[in-house]
């Protein structure tokens, strides 16, 4: 995340805090505010979902989203959609309404539409930025750089996602992602892949990631995590842990919130930087937290 962009991160952590714990106050469920708060950033196009994504190689905006009800473990996944502004909402649809767990492609976007989603022009979900991001990323390529200058490690970042307790003690979690940058068509990451980027459940935690994803995948970190808590595991020894093995096993990167159905929460990352809101009856905090190792 450059110095510029630190602003525009909290300002958008800010305005998913306020959209999501309103709807707590008044007794929505863990899964709406959820819902709620992934929206509010994937409309925000400082981050890498909905609008304002990173781009496929071809040039496309391709998006993947999971949303978790810890309650009774329903769970709604889309991934590889391209006319849906909002791919958390799609996913709420198929939690609610699907006996099915997973929609990919057209399929998900027919489902979306069924149920009342109205499809956009996937060039409405591409912006100027992601284009020359992307115009770079490839001429890095062609100029045979280093891999990690122009996919993967380097430019895994700005997926969204967040985690929620209700006043009914219940959890949830959700992650929306434009993926990765110059990704190939049709890759689907970490983000949507239930207990990858995703997790939640009463019995151990609620959990969101974002990062590298194929290590993420690889080491399943999100159910990994979860039973940790499960375990007896502190929320943040448990998402510590998590980013130390990513890192251990694979060298990946990435960031990881943890909560709870005990109200403990933990966050911890191995990227130079993470943006990040939590939100009690104490109040809002959020912030940027820098990690001088990385
Ligand atoms: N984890 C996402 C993916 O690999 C990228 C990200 O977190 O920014 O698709």
């Amino acid at each position: 995340m450059p110095d510029d962009a630190i602003v525009a991160h909290e300002m958008g952590i800010a305005n998913a805090l306020a959209a999501g714990y309103a709807l707590l106050e008044r007794g929505a469920t863990a899964v709406d505010a959820v819902e709620a708060a992934v929206a509010v950033m994937e409309d925000d196009e400082i981050f890498d979902a909905g609008r304002g994504s990173f781009l496929t190689q071809d040039g496309r905006v391709q998006m993947d989203a999971l949303l978790m009800d810890g309650s009774n473990l329903r769970t709604g996944g889309v991934a590889c959609v391209e006319r849906l502004r909002n791919p958390i909402h799609a996913a709420r649809l198929v939690l609610d309404h699907s006996p099915h767990v997973y929609f990919v492609g057209t399929g998900a976007e027919r489902f979306a539409r069924q149920h009342g989603m109205a499809l956009c022009d996937n060039m409405e979900l591409v912006i100027p930025r992601e284009q020359e991001r992307l115009y770079k990323a490839q001429a890095a390529e062609l100029a045979g750089l280093p891999d990690e200058t122009f996919s993967g490690n380097l430019d895994s970042h700005d997926t969204v996602g967040a985690v929620a307790l209700d006043v009914h003690g219940n959890i949830a979690a959700g992650t929306s992602t434009g993926g990765t940058l110059n990704k190939a068509p049709g890759r689907v990451g970490d983000s949507s892949l239930i207990g990858c980027g995703c997790y939640a459940d009463n019995l151990s935690a609620a959990v969101s990631l974002t990062g590298w994803g194929e290590p993420i995948m690889k080491l399943v970190l999100g159910k990994w995590a979860v039973d940790r808590v499960a375990a007896g595991d502190s929320p943040q020894d448990a998402a510590q842990a998590a980013i130390d093995y990513l890192f251990a096993r694979l060298g990946g990167h990435g960031g990881i919130i943890l909560l709870g159905p005990d109200g403990r929460f933990g966050m911890a990352h191995n990227t130079p930087r993470m943006a990040w809101g939590v939100q009690t009856t104490a109040g809002p905090r959020l912030g940027v937290t820098r990690n001088e190792q990385s």
